[in-house]
């Protein structure tokens, strides 16, 4: 008998953050994430998280909730291993919600690759790799942020990045002070989240050249893309695109114009794995290598993406430290931390589940077939 989808619940998960963290688009305190469950017909479940940053993607908690409800009524009864076209189902229904649409194609990864009894990144075609993460520092007074910098070195994570965006002054007077701190074995990589407008990005990355960055995510707002261009052409550290690129259709225009050297894919912003695919696919064709990004996932997302890293070679960069700043951690099974290096376990699925008695307690949906 064909398996289809029996029933879904949809969650709302939230954790403290360990402490508040700035970016130049605004301050954060609390991951509002939401979580799937997929039920099959057989019993088996899948799992999936998204993390909306309403920043970014113009998602909060309570309208990924809302939209989750929504895409899950149309995917009742339908087959969950035929996952083009289930996301092509919702991507049609409703237009934008990456973060939402993520929490589903996550959980029929997880639920195809438990059928096919095989951990998730072999389900994609690729082998077990082991790989690393940076951590991430939020925007502080530069001693404040030199301190955070080491800390992070003195973890064990083998680069550093760091949100700027403010201003050329105060940005160029936190990296002397970040280098200074970590020494100049340490990879810093910057991210400006949009804060700048392109001269003025070209003239901090001119000035931040001195102290050996390894690239820039999002000097200027996401709209320009010209202006994205303009400055990768003249700045001395390498471009990642990040705001700017959400799905395969912006991969294609970014790679067109030549826009930027690196793309920073994240599961929330294009809506999953199976898009997530498509734009490494064109970053690959075009001699792009990517970075996997996060929001404020926990390890149950942050899982399925190291499962997409081990899979694609082309992703070449990750940035999977979303859970390292929260107060709590409530996933059982999933990846592992060794400081910065992440290791994949080895069970079907992405392998990470919530911890037993945690589900019960928190504000849910359920929907049935
Ligand atoms: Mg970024």
């Amino acid at each position: 008998m064909m398996l289809t989808i029996a029933g879904i619940d949809v969650f709302k998960l939230s954790i403290p953050l360990r402490r508040p963290f700035a970016i130049a688009l605004g301050r954060i305190e609390r991951a509002d994430n939401i979580l799937v469950r997929i039920w099959a017909s057989d019993g088996t479940y899948g799992l999936g998280e998204g993390s909306p940053l309403w920043y970014v993607t113009g998602e909060t908690q309570a309208i990924a909730f809302e939209a989750a409800k929504m895409l899950g009524r149309l995917l009742l009864s339908k087959d969950p291993l035929a996952i083009e076209s289930r996301m092509d189902e919702l991507d049609r229904a409703m237009a934008y919600n990456p973060t939402a649409k993520s929490a589903f194609d996550l959980a029929l990864y997880d639920l195809a690759a438990k059928q096919a009894g095989l951990p998730l990144y072999a389900l994609l075609g690729g082998e077990k790799r082991t790989f690393w993460t940076d951590d991430t520092i939020g925007i502080n007074p530069p001693e404040v942020m030199a301190q955070a910098a080491l800390d992070v070195k003195q973890r064990g994570f083998p680069a550093v990045k760091v949100k700027l965006g403010t201003n050329h002054d105060d940005d160029v007077a936190r990296i002397r002070a970040i280098r200074a701190a970590v020494g100049d074995d340490v990879p810093i990589r910057i991210d400006a989240n949009q804060g700048w407008d392109p001269l003025t990005a070209v003239q901090t990355l001119r000035d931040l050249a001195q102290f050996g960055i390894q690239y820039c995510e999002q000097p200027v707002p996401h709209w320009n893309v010209e202006g994205l261009r303009q400055v990768r052409a003249a700045s001395p550290i390498p471009i990642m695109a990040d705001e700017s690129l959400f799905d395969h259709h912006d991969a294609f225009r970014l790679a067109s114009l030549g826009a930027c050297d690196y793309f920073n894919i994240k599961l929330a912003k294009c809506g999953g794995i199976h898009t997530a695919l498509k734009i490494d696919a064109i970053a690959e064709g075009a001699g792009i290598r990517c970075m996997l990004g996060c929001m404020w996932e926990t390890r149950l997302a942050l899982s399925a993406a190291a499962h997409l890293v081990s899979a694609r070679p082309n992703i070449a960069f990750a940035d999977l430290d979303g859970h390292t700043g929260h107060a709590g951690d409530p996933i059982t099974g999933g990846i592992t931390y060794d400081g910065g290096q992440i290791h994949l376990p080895d069970a079907p699925g992405h392998g990470a589940d919530v911890e037993v008695g945690i589900l019960e307690r928190l504000d849910r949906v359920s929907i049935a077939a």
